[in-house]
C-alpha cells in the first residue's frame, strides 16, 4: 500500500502456543483512532473477548490453521458465527461469520491473544450485543 497510514504487525497465540499467528492492524492498537470492542453478549461476557475486526488477508497463521482438528469450533443461536478456541489450552482466539454475505472475509480477533499488548491501555467501545 502506498498510503502513509500507520500499521503494526502483532504476534499472537493461544496460551500453549499450539496456534500462533501474526496480525497487521492499521491503525495500530495504540493509535488515537483505534479501539477494541467490549461486548456484553452471552459468549463475550463469558470469555472476556476484546475484539478487533480485521480482513482475513491481515492474518497469517504460523503453525496450524483454523481448519485443523486441534482448533475447536463452536456455534450457537442462529449459527451464523463460528468461534474458535484451542483444543489444548482453551484460549478463545477469534470468531467469524460463516454465512455468505454476512461480514464475509472478516474475522473478530480477541486482542487478549496478542503478545506485548497491555489491554488496560486500549480504548474500548462498548457494544450492547446482549440486546441484538
Ligand atoms: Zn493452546
Amino acid at each position: 500500500m502506498a498510503s502513509g497510514n500507520p500499521s503494526k504487525t502483532y504476534q499472537a497465540s493461544c496460551h500453549c502456543q499450539l496456534i500462533r499467528y501474526n496480525v497487521t492492524l492499521s491503525p495500530p492498537l495504540n493509535d488515537v483512532n483505534s479501539w477494541v470492542v467490549e461486548c456484553n453478549c452471552s459468549i463475550c461476557a463469558r470469555n472476556g473477548y476484546l475484539n478487533v475486526y480485521v480482513q482475513n488477508e491481515c492474518i497469517q497463521f504460523e503453525t496450524i490453521g483454523l481448519e485443523s482438528d486441534l482448533v475447536e469450533k463452536y456455534r450457537f443461536g442462529k449459527e451464523r458465527v463460528q468461534h474458535y478456541f484451542c483444543s489444548r489450552c482453551g484460549s478463545s482466539l477469534m470468531a467469524e461469520s460463516i454465512e455468505p454475505g454476512f461480514y464475509e472475509g472478516v474475522k473478530a480477533l480477541n486482542v487478549r491473544m496478542f503478545h506485548d499488548v497491555d489491554v488496560r491501555t486500549l480504548q474500548r467501545r462498548q457494544v450492547d450485543g446482549k440486546s441484538l
